[in-house]
């Protein structure tokens, strides 16, 4: 399956939307989940093919170094009637293949994709909701406070590199929502931890989501199942990428760190 870039909206500094459209989609659908996302797949550089790919057939055909580079991204949306998938990527620089794909994409570029998957939906019967993470989680963090009815609590905390950052992220439910500002210091990594410790949790059960980068990630984990008295089954965690590891290097000691990161509280 494949999308066609039909535009580009850079919604901050640091995070470009990118809309897919066009017959590739067809056949699209996603489960009933807000933090759906797809696999996509990148041809490298020296590859000697492109375009609509099928990844099965290049990894049939070619040696591994040809293979494509796979990266997942979150469905910010999906509009089934528009055929339009949309997609936001945080631009953390140059380094990386699906960031500076992102920051260059332009209207006619062809990205290939599988999937979705996707298991997180707000729990309706929940008292509260909590939502933490960084830029990665933007998306869907924002898909979830969207789908939130009136009525509901969440409370909202991100990090991101200042208040040109920041997106107005609208929801039916009341939300408590702040902004945590990276100084560039090596404590930035807990910032987000930090601001949950100073938390005063609403009262009920509280149904969490918990995604972005991996230490930051374990550090909330481990605070909410030990100190906090959460249940697993009322968490989503996934550390989805790490600090100074490329996609391909984390993928490689993620089973061994989440193993790691589920002994913290046994
Ligand atoms: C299920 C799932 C859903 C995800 N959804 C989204 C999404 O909707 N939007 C999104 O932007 N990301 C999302 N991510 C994270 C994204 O897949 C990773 O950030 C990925 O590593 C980016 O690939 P890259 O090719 O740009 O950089 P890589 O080649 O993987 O990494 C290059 C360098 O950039 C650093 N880096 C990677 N990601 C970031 C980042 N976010 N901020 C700062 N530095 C970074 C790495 O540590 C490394 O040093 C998701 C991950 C998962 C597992």
């Amino acid at each position: 399956m494949h999308g066609q870039v039909m535009r580009t909206e850079r919604l901050t500094p640091g995070l470009v939307r990118v809309v897919l459209g066009g017959p590739g989609l067809a056949g699209f659908s996603i489960p009933d989940a807000t933090d759906a996302y797809v696999n996509l797949a990148f041809a490298p550089p020296d590859a000697p093919y492109g375009g609509a790919f099928d990844p099965a057939r290049v990894r049939d055909e070619h040696p591994r170094e040809l293979w494509p580079v796979r990266r997942r991204y979150t469905v910010r949306r999906w509009d089934p009637a528009a055929g339009e998938l949309t997609l936001d990527f945080v631009v953390h620089g140059d380094a990386g293949v699906a960031g500076p794909w992102a920051a260059s994409a332009r209207p006619g570029d062809v990205l290939v994709l599988q999937g979705p998957s996707g298991g997180y939906r707000p729990d309706p019967a929940a008292d509260w909701h909590l939502m933490l993470g960084d830029e990665s989680a933007v998306p869907a963090i924002a898909a979830s406070l969207e789908a939130l009815p009136s009525g509901a609590v969440a409370v909202v905390r991100l990090v991101c590199d200042g208040p040109a950052h920041e997106l107005s992220l609208p929801s039916p439910a009341s939300v408590d929502r702040v902004w945590l500002h990276r100084t560039g210091a090596d404590s930035d990594a807990d910032l987000l931890p930090a601001s949950v410790h100073d938390l005063a949790f609403p009262a009920g059960r509280v149904h969490a989501f918990v995604h972005g980068e991996a230490d930051e990630v374990r550090a909330l984990r481990r605070h909410l199942l030990a100190d906090r008295g959460l249940s697993r089954s009322d968490m989503s965690c996934s550390p989805y990428w790490r600090r100074s590891m490329s996609d391909e290097v984390w993928r490689e000691v993620k089973r061994e760190y989440v193993a790691a990161m589920e002994a913290d509280v046994a």
